[in-house]
């Protein structure tokens, strides 16, 4: 039978290539924990809060909790003076099948599935065109949810960088969504934009969807058949983009991207892999519109995710 897979020691090397990366991630960073920050993340929570001005909650201990299966190190304060401990390093699924809800085939991406994120290479230029013909080959004339075809106004595909290092992946669309087709404009959007730029980044900058491309009825919960229908779209754009970062916004991303029923809560204030991407979840900003005490923990996760990242964290 014929084998063209790379050679065995090839994909060996790049598996280890990916942990070597992986514990880079976690044996350099860690959690500020002295007061100055602390206060230092009060202002900064501030900067994005609802003009309302709800201030966040009282600090906590740094929110790294113990993943699903492994646990890499004991969350553990540091003393003062002492190096605080290492940021946790949670590795999950790479496959995002699951055996009985093969995504749609795409032939411009289908091979994709089995492959780590960042294979093969594609200039910025075929990664737009790629993520237009699976958006008008598939996503536009998709009739799989006979509910949300019918209620839709329009698919909400996706919107930035089409090479962006980072991928935020919400629920989603809602109404102001499914008006425009464009993800993250109503509300909840407008916080997620004071959110990034709080972190360095603009909209341009990084790449934004949902797990659902239609609006459900009065933003009811996805269902579970409908993500099982739309998960393969969101696989495939993650294939072409090939982020290195993935921020999934509530549990609805987050379970969807990691195979798993365990809650935002618990997945949260981790770095979890998704096919050799580091995958940082936290809370969804509609959650935080009607719980500004949960900014506290959003700005924790966007801190992980900057220092995971390598870039600059506010203070
Ligand atoms: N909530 C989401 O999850 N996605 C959007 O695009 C808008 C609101």
């Amino acid at each position: 039978m014929a084998d063209d897979r790379e050679p065995l020691p090839e994909r060996l090397r790049e598996t280890l290539a990916e942990h070597i990366q992986a514990w880079r991630f976690a044996g350099v960073e860690w959690i500020p924990q002295s007061p100055t920050a602390e206060s230092a993340d009060q202002s900064r929570v501030a900067a994005w809060s609802e003009p309302s001005g709800q201030s966040p909650g009282q600090p906590s201990s740094p929110p790294i909790s113990s993943g699903p299966n492994r646990a890499v190190s004991p969350n553990t304060k540091p003393s003062p003076g002492q190096k605080p401990a290492p940021a946790r390093f949670v590795s999950a699924s790479i496959a995002p099948q699951t055996p009985n809800q093969p995504p749609p085939t795409l032939s411009t991406a289908a091979s994709l599935f089995d492959q780590p994120l960042e294979s093969p290479a594609r200039t910025p230029h075929e990664k737009a065109r790629m993520l237009d013909e699976l958006n008008r080959l598939h996503v536009i004339p998709c009739t799989k949810c006979p509910e949300l075809v019918r209620n839709r106004t329009q698919t909400v595909f996706g919107v930035g960088n089409p090479a962006a290092e980072l991928v935020l992946v919400g629920e989603a669309p809602g109404q102001e969504e499914d008006a425009q087709g464009e993800p993250f404009v109503g509300p909840a959007g407008q916080l997620l934009n004071r959110i990034l730029a709080a972190c360095g980044f603009s909209r341009q900058d990084v790449y934004i969807c949902n797990v659902l491309k239609c609006r459900p009825p009065n933003n009811r919960t996805p269902l579970p058949h409908e993500i099982a229908n739309c998960r393969g779209y969101l696989e495939q754009q993650l294939a072409i983009i090939a982020p290195k970062y993935i921020c999934c916004l509530g549990a609805v991303a987050a379970q969807t991207l990691l195979n798993t029923n365990q809650s935002i809560g618990k997945l949260r204030g981790q770095v979890h892999r998704y096919r050799g991407a580091a995958l940082i979840c936290t809370y969804h900003p509609a959650y935080l519109l009607r719980n500004p005490a949960a900014k506290r923990e959003v700005w924790e996760d966007m801190k992980l995710l900057l220092r995971t990242m390598g870039r600059p964290v506010p203070r």
